[in-house]
């Protein structure tokens, strides 16, 4: 009788060869990398598995170790000039959102910290009645045009204190029950960024971007959706103030019988954010009317006069309850910050003087293939000034390099011969190709453009 083919699955999970990226084998049995992966972290947390664990679906394996978190590291407290040092290596300008920001994220987690361990030796011992003082969570709105950076500084700030981070759209939530995205499942994006770890996730940060659209005569409602925008709000409201979300190990719909994850937000920091196009108008109106009380003439006309910006740092809660947010929803957004239009130079710093700057991270492509890439200074300004006119902030930036780069990255790899790549205003343009400059002692492999 033939012999049988060798059956190579492993003996853990019972997946195929073909099903997994590798096998190893060992004295007559295989395992495959993801039960490798398991073992470790059931190892590292102490947690003694049932053996049919590794053949689980996927939400029972991670209900059992949102059972058994690891030990949360202490919390790191940066202080605030610290932090914006370290914001100032990321983001260019927006000098006030920055200080703000690192002021309110110093308090935040100052404040964890107290309500983790309150009794622990300080250096700064205080006195019964100001240990009985509760520190209140101070959630954060940034207000400003597109493109200007209020994603990037609240994924920088999350990065910096090595938090786990969450990106939500407002306009794709909706109040539970309906066709959409449960307001839950950002939470649940926290969770899976925090690998599971519900206590790393209850100290995260989760962005909400869009909070304008959701005012409550937001025109993008749809028969779907709740038609003023205010379930929304409140149901936002709900994970704001903080309350224990009930979360499906795998996102998506709840289900009866369901084994969940419950996740208290009380200290989730939440940052919105919103272009809130239209408010100055507002701002206006309520500057002009509140300077007819007691003012001259002359001051209402100083105050009619006033730029967009320039109105928009005299923002108050009435405001935006104007524009259509909720009352109470405003009042769980204490800290606010308007970011600036961002001009011509600070789109040049961004091209050229980050840390990750988009033209540093060309350089170091080139430099990969052994070519030196050089933009003169005349180019960075009109790829800049190019950026401008499409009116999206630095977000254009990208768009416009990966175009203006194309052809170029296409062709340097297969050719040997080339020392350096320079791209000046004609490039920019359009109407002429980038400078290619030969090696010196290289062969010509084909004629230059
Ligand atoms: P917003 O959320 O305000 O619409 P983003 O934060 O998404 O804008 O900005 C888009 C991209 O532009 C970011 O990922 C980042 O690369 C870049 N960017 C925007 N603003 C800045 C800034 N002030 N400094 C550095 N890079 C910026």
């Amino acid at each position: 009788m033939a012999k049988p083919a060798r059956l190579t699955q492993c003996s853990f999970c019972g997946k195929s060869h073909a099903e997994v990226r590798k096998l190893i084998s060992g004295p007559g049995v295989f395992i495959c990398e993801k039960c490798v992966a398991l073992c470790e972290t059931l190892i590292e947390r102490g947690i003694t598995p049932p053996p049919y664990i590794f053949a689980a679906p996927t939400t029972e394996v991670a209900a059992l170790l949102a059972a058994s978190p690891p030990p949360t590291p202490p919390i790191r407290l940066i202080k605030p000039a610290a932090l914006k040092q370290a914001l100032d290596e990321h983001v260019i300008g927006q000098e006030h959102a920055k200080k703000v920001l690192s002021v309110a994220v110093y308090n935040h987690y100052k404040r964890l910290q107290n309500n983790l361990a309150p009794s622990a030796k300080s250096q700064h011992p205080l006195s019964p009645e100001l240990r009985a003082v509760e520190i209140e969570k101070s959630n954060i709105l940034l207000m400003g045009p597109t493109g200007s950076g209020k994603t990037f500084l609240a994924r920088t700030l999350a990065r910096v204190l090595a938090v786990p981070f969450a990106i939500a759209d407002a306009t794709t939530l909706t109040e539970a029950g309906y066709v959409g995205d449960d307001v839950e499942n950002v939470v649940h994006r926290l969770l899976k960024a925090a690998d599971y770890d519900v206590k790393k996730a209850e100290r995260g940060i989760i962005y909400i971007d869009e909070i304008d659209k959701i005012g409550r005569k937001s025109e993008s409602a749809s028969i779907t959706r709740d038609v003023s925008g205010e379930g929304v709000q409140q149901a936002l409201l709900k994970i704001l103030e903080g309350t224990i979300c009930t979360v499906p190990p795998h996102g998506g719909r709840k289900h009866p019988g369901q084994e969940n994850i419950h996740v208290n937000t009380t200290d989730i920091l939440f940052i919105c954010g919103g272009a809130f196009v239209g408010i100055d108008q507002i701002v206006r109106r309520r500057a002009v009317g509140a300077s007819t009380v007691g003012y001259s003439a002359i001051q209402q006309q100083k105050t009619a006069a006033l730029s967009p910006e320039q109105l928009m740092r005299q923002i108050a809660p009435d405001d935006l309850v104007r524009f259509g947010m909720i009352p109470e929803f405003v009042g769980r957004l204490p800290v606010v910050s308007v970011l600036d239009h961002l001009q011509v130079e600070d789109l040049e710093k961004i091209l050229l003087c980050t840390k990750n700057a988009i033209i540093r991270q060309y350089t170091k492509l080139f430099a990969m293939d052994g070519v030196k890439l050089r933009f003169t200074p005349d180019a960075v300004k009109a790829i800049a000034r190019k950026a401008i006119e499409l009116k999206t902030g630095a977000r254009a930036l990208r768009s416009i390099m990966e175009n203006l780069m194309l052809d170029v990255m296409f062709d340097i790899p297969q050719r040997e011969d080339i020392a350096e790549v320079v791209i000046d205003t004609a490039a920019v343009a359009g109407s002429r190709h980038p400078q290619l400059k030969l090696r010196a002692s290289a062969p010509r492999q084909q004629k230059v453009a």
